[in-house]
């Protein structure tokens, strides 16, 4: 079979996606790879295609349960003989899955890298035909990540043992060169093709707010999107526990995941979310790598992460589909605070060797300093991500907060007038969160004990939040009118250049939001998402999906699994009436049109082609 004829029957699609065909090529060729593609970019077609066109059965090495199960899942589902290998499963099971490899009778067999020096399994590998090994998630063998996984360090010896080396293909969403150099050398891949895609998810919003209430701001941003799946990121268990019970107690439909929990607890919450059983995961960055749900419409962080890798990884697996999905990311000073805690606290690996932990800490502190930046930034946010990642980008993409702002060049002469004598007054002693009380005229103990309230420049400006007033200071810092001493409790001065504002008549501006945006992010991604939506377009995409529901429970997989959102608003916009027309929707192969297509089109005729 060839790649475009498997592409097309069991997917369903009629062209591969950029980057995707050079990396079939190459396997099919019977080179080594190695490919980094962004999150939904679509990687496991990458390595299926192949095996589907190649005699014998490929291995996939994949890290999690879940995700092998899933992906073997969808594969039968399009009608692809797959199966697993895991220590989840009876030994009835792991015995009757073996039995049938050896008559050669899957394409695609999925183990958990712990096998692989199993002797029942090494066996049966020297036997059999393998002309493709596939490690997923291939970042797990290097230790600059965070998901290290030892056995992963055991493929290169499994190879090496087969009676004919298999091609082998490395893939990951990690961009960084330590973790692709790392890759190459422990996997021990043969001149392999390095193949690297763009960066850039199109289909995805991105936003920040810093907002006086982080509930309150999620809870209006959650009552705009009712009935969509979604995950809300925090950065430790304690936050997750409260803002879950938050949730529950207002009657939304939350699990949460993190490493606190009972593995079966933390198994059952993922698989109420990927199943749309609950439509909110609340977890901390322990809960990602193993889920593959499609259709996730928002990732909202409730806290800053450490650094931005780990945010474009973890706001990533938002519209996995290609439909537009929303990224928001609510920010919040105390964020900084605690994100610094985490990386002052000492790793196991760290004991033996100070240098070795003062390394890592000035490395976590400067990525953090970015990721602070992304935060505070007024210009786009997109651009900011992918320049951070090497990449070329407009200055401006029309579909993130900061591009849909509309900004202007507002004179806050005044205000920087009162902070600088403000600082003066009070002695050039104390630190922005004190001079900002001081103007907002704060009655707390510390403004007491030292008499604070008495200066002239108490309570001037009563009407600033103190956010505002600390974004002020942080600009005449950065403007170098203010001086601001190092160590752990900085104090604020004056620069020289403070006179030129305070007596000379200098101008200070700054860039200041002009208007809130109108309503939600316009839509992105590729060119159908522009045509507008039909009049009952979304009458018949609940429908589609209601029945969506009933097929998966019915079968016992994830709805994702039959079809994803996307192809079902792909059924809305062209309202197929006929099996031929059916079989032309993005994502319909030819099993899903045998085991799907009348109950799909029997609904779509009810609504009007
Ligand atoms: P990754 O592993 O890179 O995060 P997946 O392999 O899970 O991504 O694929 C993400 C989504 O993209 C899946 O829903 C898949 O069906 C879809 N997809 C992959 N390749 C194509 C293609 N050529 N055309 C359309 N959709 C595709
Ligand atoms: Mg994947």
């Amino acid at each position: 079979m060839d790649r475009q004829t498997a592409l097309r029957q069991y997917f369903g699609y009629d062209s591969f996606r950029p980057g995707q065909e050079a990396v079939v090529d190459a396997l099919l060729s019977g080179r080594d790879v190695l490919a980094v593609m962004p999150t939904g970019a679509g990687k496991s077609l990458c390595y299926q295609v192949p095996a589907l066109c190649l005699e014998g059965t490929t291995l996939v090495v994949s890290p999690l349960i879940s995700l092998m199960r899933d992906q073997v899942e969808a594969l039968r589902q399009a009608g692809v003989p797959a199966a697993c290998l895991n220590s989840a499963m009876d030994e009835e099971a792991y015995r009757s899955v073996l039995r049938e490899a050896y008559r050669g009778s899957y394409k695609l067999l999925y183990i958990a890298p712990e096998r692989l020096d199993a002797p029942a399994f090494l066996s049966f590998a020297q036997k059999v035909d393998i002309p493709l090994v596939a490690v997923d998630e291939a970042h797990c063998v290097s230790q600059w990540g965070q998901d290290f996984r030892p056995s992963y360090l055991n493929i290169p010896d499994f190879l090496a043992r087969l009676r004919k080396r298999p091609a082998l293909g490395a893939f990951t969403a990690t961009a960084t060169p330590e973790v692709r150099e790392d890759i190459v050398r422990r996997l021990a891949l043969r001149e392999p093709q390095v193949s690297v895609s763009g960066f850039d998810r199109a289909n995805l919003s991105f936003e920040v707010r810093q907002p006086r209430s982080k509930k309150k701001e999620l809870l209006a941003f959650l009552a705009g999107h009712e009935g969509e799946s979604g995950i809300l990121y925090c950065s430790t268990r304690k936050t997750v526990d409260g803002l879950w019970e938050y949730l529950r107690q207002r009657g939304l439909s939350a699990v949460r995941y993190h490493a606190g929990l009972e593995a079966e607890e933390r198994r059952q919450n993922q698989e109420a979310f990927a199943y749309g059983q609950a439509q909110l995961m609340v977890a901390t960055n322990a809960f990602g790598m193993g889920i593959d749900k499609s259709d996730v419409r928002f990732v909202v962080h409730y806290n800053m992460p450490k650094d931005l890798e780990s945010y474009y990884q973890e706001a990533g697996r938002a519209g996995r589909d290609g439909e537009p999905a929303q990224c928001l990311l609510l920010f919040g000073g105390q964020d900084v605070v605690t994100a610094r805690y985490l990386i002052s606290l000492r790793e196991e690996n760290d004991d033996a060797d100070e240098d070795a932990y003062r390394q890592r800490v000035e490395r976590d502190t400067g990525r953090l300093k970015t990721m602070e930046a992304y935060c505070r930034t007024t210009d786009c946010l997109r651009g900011f991500i992918l320049r951070y990642f090497g990449e070329r980008a407009p200055a401006q993409c029309g579909n993130c907060g900061n591009c849909l702002i509309e900004f202007e060049d507002a004179d806050i002469t005044e205000d920087a007038q009162k902070i600088l004598s403000c600082v003066k007054r009070a002695g050039e002693r104390f630190g922005a969160v004190v001079i900002a009380d001081v103007l907002r005229g704060a009655k707390t103990d510390r403004i007491r004990s030292w008499q604070l309230d008495k200066l002239t420049t108490y309570g001037i400006m009563p009407a600033m939040q103190n956010r505002d007033i600390l974004d002020r200071i942080r600009l005449l810092v950065e403007r170098g009118y203010l001086r601001q001493s190092d160590g752990q409790y900085p104090t604020l001065s004056l620069a020289p250049a403070a006179r030129e504002v305070l007596f000379h008549g200098e101008q200070v501006s700054m860039r200041l939001p002009r208007a809130k945006p109108a309503g939600p992010a316009g839509p992105g991604g590729e060119p159908s998402d522009l045509l507008p939506a039909r009049m009952g377009d979304e009458a018949l995409f609940q429908d589609l999906r209601a029945l969506r529901g009933r097929l998966a429970s019915l079968r016992g997989v994830p709805p994702y699994v039959i079809f994803s959102d996307r192809t079902l608003r792909e059924m809305c916009r062209q309202r197929p009436d006929s099996s031929a027309a059916f079989l032309q929707v993005p994502g319909v192969g030819e099993r899903k049109l045998e085991q799907f297509g009348e109950a799909f089109l029997e609904i779509i005729r009810k609504h009007g082609v």
